[in-house]
């Protein structure tokens, strides 16, 4: 397959379920040492597609100063749509007699340090989808941080995107949203221990039954103005 076959069928798949923000890297891009999958594997795959699914605009409005069960059950729903895009898009691939390996959305495989399979944020810097925030998020041009993640690791042999230049300049909206003060000037700044405390909170007052928050979610249009965030 070349190159343009490749781009054409991952961007067919896009079309189809609607993704906000897509693109690929090659492995080695990025630092892969970290991924909490066997060396065997990854010794296969090449590249990595990532792929965004938008959040609902008038979901997210719907929370003031803490999560609620609307935007719980959204989060999840969202993941399994993503989950569903990374089989149709193995299922593809496989079809196409290549190798597809789709890294789940949202499954916690180091309980201790809170960690994935792989980081689907450094996957998607890496392959041009956007930036990371100051909320320590995967920022796009178009969505801001209203978007979920999924990662395809592949050897079909596509096209890489390029890294963005974009970054968050002046805006600091997340800033003042958060309500647990975890969010500074750079993502270096970024205090997981504060967020983390702050999603406690949230789930011990029961307010939702897992560790999610949204406010920095629903602040982060990207630096653009957020009338459809409002309305
Ligand atoms: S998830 Fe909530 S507590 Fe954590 S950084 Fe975002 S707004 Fe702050
Ligand atoms: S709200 Fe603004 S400062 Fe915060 S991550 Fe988004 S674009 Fe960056």
């Amino acid at each position: 397959m070349t190159p343009e076959d490749a781009w054409a069928l991952v961007a067919a798949l896009a079309a189809e379920h609607r993704v906000a923000a897509w693109g690929a890297t090659t492995l080695d891009r990025l630092r892969t040492d970290d991924f909490l999958l066997p060396t065997d594997t990854l010794s296969r795959l090449t590249h990595a597609v990532s792929l965004a699914l938008p959040l609902l605009p008038a979901v997210l409005a719907t929370l003031t100063d803490r999560p609620n069960r609307l935007y719980e059950h959204h989060y999840r729903q969202t993941n399994f749509a993503l989950d569903r895009l990374g089989l149709a898009l193995g299922r593809a691939i496989q079809d196409s007699g290549y190798a597809a390996l789709p890294i789940p959305a949202s499954q916690i495989v180091d309980w201790e340090n809170q960690r994935g399979h792989l980081s689907h944020k450094r996957v998607a810097v890496a392959a041009g989808v956007g930036w990371l925030g100051r909320n320590n998020l995967l920022v796009t041009p178009a969505h801001g941080a209203q978007i979920r993640l999924i990662t395809v690791l592949t050897d079909l042999p596509l096209p890489t995107s390029a890294p963005t230049r974009r970054d968050c300049g002046d805006c600091r909206a997340c800033l003042e949203a958060c309500p647990g003060h975890a969010i500074g000037e750079t993502p270096m700044d970024f205090d997981h221990l504060a967020c983390f405390a702050r999603l406690k909170e949230f789930q011990r007052r029961r307010d939702v039954g897992q560790y999610i928050c949204g406010l920095c979610v629903r602040a982060c249009t990207g630096g653009r103005p957020t009338t459809n965030v409002e309305r």
